[in-house]
């Protein structure tokens, strides 16, 4: 958990809908989408920033990518979608708890965002 706002919704504290929980991570739809689907995969435990994971997270970071793929698949776009990670301030990152967006529901004619 972490003290930002996506701890508190981990921990229940701010209520979002869970579209995807599961041991240990959670998705919700972005609040300010930047494509029709756009939805962030959250790990529960509170990591900073992509950077900030340590051996010990290997499992986790693996689990979130195979959770990326059922979310996917249930938002019916797993053929084609678009994962993003932000690392840090300059790369776009505001909320400093780590989380993957999925980003799809577009054709993507640019090879960046
Ligand atoms: P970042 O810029 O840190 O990679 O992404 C943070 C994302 O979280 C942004 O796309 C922003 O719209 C989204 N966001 C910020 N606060 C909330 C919130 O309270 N609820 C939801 N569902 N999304 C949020």
């Amino acid at each position: 958990m972490s003290d930002t706002i996506f701890g508190k919704i981990v921990s229940g504290e701010i209520s979002s809908e869970f579209i995807y929980e599961d041991e240990h991570c959670i998705a919700i739809h972005d609040v300010n989408p930047q494509a029709a689907v756009h939805v962030l995969v959250i790990p529960k435990k509170g990591i900073p920033r992509l950077v900030d994971a340590g051996a010990e997270d290997q499992a986790l970071l693996g689990h979130l990518m195979l959770a990326v793929g059922k979310i996917a698949e249930q938002l019916g776009v797993a053929e084609a979608f678009r994962l993003v990670v932000n690392n840090g301030a300059d790369a776009g990152q505001t909320v400093f708890h780590l989380h993957l967006h999925i980003i799809a529901g577009q054709v993507f004619a640019e090879k960046n965002l």
